[in-house]
C-alpha cells in the first residue's frame, strides 16, 4: 500500500515568509512604510513566551518592526486595556497581538474587543469574525485557519464540491475554518465533543481537519482512503523520561490511509506564524490606503 504524501508546512511557510519579505521591501521602497507588529504578553507562561519570541523574531526576519510588551502576571485588566488603547493610536504599530491565554481576572473578550479591528492581526475581533462569516471583503482572517486553507489549496488546487469535516468548533480555529471552506465551495461539516459516531462522519470526508487538543484522537481506520488530512493539534505527551509533540491525528495509522497529511510538528504550526506576518503586512497596506499586497 502506498503511504500518504506528507505535506511540508515548513517549506510552504518559508515561501510565504519570503513573499512577505519581498512585499515588505516593496512597501518600504515605494511608500516609506515599514509594517509594525506589537506583541503583548501578560505573565510568564513558558509556552506563550516561546511563541511570542518566535513571532517577534520572524517579523524582524521578514523586514517588519516588532514591538514587545511584557506585562506582569498580576496586571489589572484596565492597565492592559490602556496599553491596547495606546497601541491603537500608535502610527508605527499596524498590527496588535495579545497572546492568549490571559491570566484569570482578565476577560479575553474585553481585551480583543478593545483592539482596533484594522489592527486585529489575529482576526479575533467580532468585526473581523463577522466579515469572514458573511463572506464580505476586508476581514483580517485568523492565522491558523488561513494557514490550513493555504496548505489544502497548495495540495489540492480547487476545493469546490469536496466534503470537508472540521473537528472542533472553537472561535480561533474550527468556526473560522468552516467559514473559509464554505467560501471555497466545500460541503462543510463541523464536528465537536457531542458529535455522535465521529468515525462514521469522518468516513465521508474528502478533507479532514482535526483541531480538538486530544492527542492522536483521529485513527487511521476513521479516514476515507485518499483523503487530505490537516492536523492542527499540538499536544505534549510523555515519551520515555522526556516529552514530545504529537497532533490530534494518530499519524502512524493515518499515513497508511490518507492521500496526504500534515505532520506535527512541521505542518500547520509554521504556517500560523507566516500568516501572522502576512496579516500585519496587509493591515499596514490598508492603513495607508494601499491595495492588499499579492502574496
Ligand atoms: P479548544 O479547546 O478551544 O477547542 C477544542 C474543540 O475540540 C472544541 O470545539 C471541542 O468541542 C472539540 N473536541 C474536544 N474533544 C473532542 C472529541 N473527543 N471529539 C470531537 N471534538 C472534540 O481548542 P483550539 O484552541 O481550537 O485548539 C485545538 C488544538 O489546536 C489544540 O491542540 C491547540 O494546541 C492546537 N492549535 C494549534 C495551532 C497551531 O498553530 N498549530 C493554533 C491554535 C491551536
Amino acid at each position: 500500500m502506498t503511504e500518504a504524501v506528507v505535506i511540508d508546512g515548513k517549506a510552504l511557510a518559508l515561501e510565504l515568509r519570503q513573499g512577505v519579505g519581498r512585499a515588505a521591501a516593496g512597501l518600504k521602497a515605494d511608500h516609506g512604510v515599514i509594517p509594525g507588529l506589537a506583541v503583548v504578553l501578560v505573565g510568564e507562561d513558558e509556552a506563550s513566551r516561546i511563541y511570542v519570541r518566535s513571532k517577534g523574531k520572524s517579523a524582524e526576519e521578514a523586514g517588519l518592526r516588532s514591538f514587545h510588551h511584557g506585562l506582569p502576571e498580576d496586571t489589572a485588566e484596565e492597565d492592559l486595556l490602556a496599553l491596547v488603547h495606546d497601541l491603537n493610536g500608535a502610527p508605527d504599530v499596524n498590527g496588535i497581538l495579545v497572546q492568549l491565554p490571559l491570566p484569570p481576572g482578565i476577560s479575553p473578550s474585553a481585551v480583543i474587543g478593545a483592539i482596533d479591528p484594522a489592527k486585529d492581526v489575529d482576526g479575533f475581533h467580532v468585526v473581523n469574525a463577522g466579515r469572514l462569516a458573511t463572506g464580505g471583503p476586508g476581514a483580517l482572517v485568523p492565522c491558523t485557519p488561513q494557514g490550513c486553507l493555504m496548505l489544502l489549496k497548495h495540495h489540492l488546487g480547487t476545493l469546490s464540491g469536496l466534503n470537508a469535516l472540521v473537528i472542533g468548533r472553537s472561535n480561533i480555529v474550527g468556526k473560522p475554518l468552516a467559514a473559509l471552506l464554505l467560501g471555497e465551495h466545500c460541503t462543510v461539516t463541523v464536528a465537536h465533543s457531542r458529535t455522535r459516531d465521529l468515525p462514521a462522519v469522518s468516513a465521508r470526508a474528502d478533507i479532514l481537519v482535526a483541531a480538538t487538543g486530544r492527542a492522536r484522537m483521529v485513527k487511521g481506520d476513521w479516514i476515507k482512503p485518499g483523503a487530505t488530512v490537516i492536523d492542527v493539534g499540538i499536544n505534549r505527551v510523555p515519551d520515555g523520561d522526556r516529552t514530545r509533540l504529537v497532533g490530534d491525528v494518530d499519524f502512524g495509522s493515518a499515513v497508511k490511509v490518507a492521500g496526504a497529511i500534515t505532520p506535527v510538528p512541521g505542518g500547520v504550526g509554521p504556517m500560523t506564524i507566516a500568516c501572522l506576518l502576512r496579516n500585519t503586512l496587509i493591515a499596514a497596506a490598508r492603513q495607508h490606503g494601499l491595495e492588499d499586497p499579492e502574496i
